[in-house]
């Protein structure tokens, strides 16, 4: 299996030269840089020594064979390895109490079998990938920002397991990911997580059908993903795509689909404190065989 290792973009863009080239159903391995790209190695390291300009990179571009824009790209999350120490910290301007919690704090976690060090206690790892996209439609979109490509989704079901589903847009689709976190709770409120390196297996593939937004198949439910400028739009993006995916999938027209989403759907948040906001939505696999055939 390949390592890819090395080359990371600041922004998802449909100019940059792709790093790597990959065939549909390939498995690789990435090495993914914690989002302060290495910079913090211990409590004494400040957020005002910090380079800004090198805050979250996220390996690639990846182009990916055979995808062409119009195509979904499918990205199954094979495994996700945390590299300890993992970084956390406070950082003014940022997080949704910033006014109240205005003094930088930076943390190092150390990490082992038995969890995350957390003030003397250990709390469980449950790694995810803060941000994984492709080249956006238009302009250049920084990897701090999601969209309808993904990007900094922020996003705990983005974990080992499940399989992302993004719209392509360019040829090769450029896929990138980064913003390793070792734990993050929904909202991700404080802006940072435990922010850590990791070693992150993936199967890339592609389906010849066109989706909007991008979609997270687990094991046992469907997630559409929504993010716009504030949390409402968020969840109406989201929500606008389940209804979507149901009426296209099921036999309910589009009015019971959206019914439907009224009783046996949870909308959540994701996280609040991206420049965008994002939500999500998800349906239990077993609802929505219920209207199938
Ligand atoms: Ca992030
Ligand atoms: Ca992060």
């Amino acid at each position: 299996m390949r390592t890819l290792s090395g080359s990371f973009v600041y922004e998802m863009d449909k100019n940059v030269e792709p790093a790597w080239e990959v065939e549909p159903g390939e498995t690789v391995k990435a090495e993914t840089p914690d989002c302060f790209n290495g910079q913090i190695k211990s409590d004494e390291d400040t957020l005002e020594d910090l380079d800004m300009t090198q805050v979250n990179p996220a390996t690639g571009p990846i182009y990916v064979k055979d995808a062409e824009p119009g195509d979904t790209l499918l990205v199954t999350i094979e495994e996700i390895k945390v590299k300890s120490p993992g970084v956390q910290g406070i950082v003014p301007g940022f997080g949704l109490l910033q006014d109240e919690f205005d003094e930088p704090l930076v943390t190092v976690h150390e990490i082992d079998e038995e969890g995350i060090e957390f003030e003397g206690k250990k709390l469980p790892v449950h790694p995810m990938i803060g941000t994984i996209g492709v080249a956006p439609e238009g302009k250049p979109v920084l990897c701090s920002t999601p969209g309808a490509h993904g990007g900094n989704l922020d996003t705990p079901d983005v974990r080992p397991g499940v399989t992302l589903k993004f719209p392509v847009f360019h040829e090769g689709a450029l896929l990138s990911l980064g913003d390793g976190h070792a734990l993050q709770g929904d909202g991700e409120v404080c802006g940072v997580s435990i922010e850590v390196a990791t070693t992150t297996t993936l199967t890339v593939d592609v389906e010849k059908e066109t989706i909007s937004t991008p979609l997270i198949e687990g094991e046992d439910e469907f997630i559409t993903l929504g993010s716009d400028e504030d949390l409402e739009g968020a969840c109406r993006i989201a929500l606008r795509a389940m209804v979507d995916y149901l009426s296209n999938n099921t036999t309910l027209s589009p009015q019971d689909a959206y019914k439907l989403c009224s009783v046996a759907t949870d909308m959540k948040v994701s996280q609040v404190v991206n420049p965008l906001r994002t939500a999500r939505v998800s349906v239990k696999k077993e609802i929505v065989e219920k209207f199938q055939g």
